[in-house]
């Protein structure tokens, strides 16, 4: 693994952002951190690089079954950015196709610090708050959606199920909490998709994120990972929250 820390005090690609720190290691991509001078996120995390690093490797390592790169995405730029907006967070990714390299992803994550300040109640819930932040849109970054078909319930469940395999959990999650279908997403579908792994089948989710790179998406694969349909977990796992 090989790390560099730049630091400017100039601005550097968007005038309200400072560039804070990049890593450089062999299997991930070059991860960059940019904050506006205001908030100082360094107070909060003061080692940046290890930091950014070590969620790349959880979101990489809890998503993906195998050591195989050409199931994996070829991510090779990850710009983070903080910054003043509305909303919690996004992500984006621009691709670069060729036939000799296949396709690069130069991906980007936005997150709100208006939304980390309702976390400033101690330096370690805000901490925690955006590590789940960013291993939930880093998810987003490497998973696999099944060229676009893949409903957006379960892109989200996967992406809420990696926040909570990586012990990173949001604040207010309720494990016992009823959903109103399979693919409320977001917790409820991540809670399911636990469920699902501890009744009938571990490492479920890292295979289906495998069989969607390729693949269209249908409920069916549900049925192909656990020989039962999505409706009939789905009913077995509400009994279990009733109890
Ligand atoms: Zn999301």
């Amino acid at each position: 693994m090989r790390l560099n820390i730049f630091r400017k005090l100039t601005n550097f690609f968007k005038p309200q952002n400072t560039f804070l720190s990049s890593a450089t290691t062999d299997n991930l991509p070059k991860i960059s951190v940019f904050c506006p001078p205001d908030f100082q996120i360094n107070k909060y995390i003061p080692d940046l690089v290890n930091w950014s690093v070590s969620c790349s490797n959880k979101v990489k390592e809890t998503l993906y079954g195998t050591l195989d790169v050409s199931k994996q995405k070829n991510v090779i730029s990850l710009n983070i950015y903080l910054e003043h907006m509305s909303g919690v967070a996004f992500t984006r990714s621009k691709t670069v196709t060729s036939l000799v390299t296949g396709t690069k992803y130069i991906s980007e994550i936005h997150v709100s610090i208006e939304h980390l300040m309702k976390f400033k109640s101690s330096n370690q819930n805000l901490v925690k708050e955006l590590t789940g932040v960013i291993i939930h849109e880093g998810t987003h970054v490497y998973q696999h959606n099944g060229k676009g078909t893949a409903n957006s319930g379960l892109i989200e469940g996967i992406a809420d199920y990696v926040r909570l395999k990586t012990g990173n959990p949001g604040s207010n999650w309720n494990r016992k909490s009823v959903p109103a279908t399979w693919d409320a997403g977001y917790q409820s579908t991540a809670f399911f998709l636990e469920w699902i792994e501890n009744r009938y089948k571990q490492g479920m989710v890292k295979l289906m994120n495998e069989k969607l790179k390729d693949t269209k998406y249908s409920d069916d694969i549900f049925r192909q990972m656990t020989g039962k349909s999505v409706n009939q977990l789905f009913k077995e796992y509400i009994v279990t929250l009733k109890k």
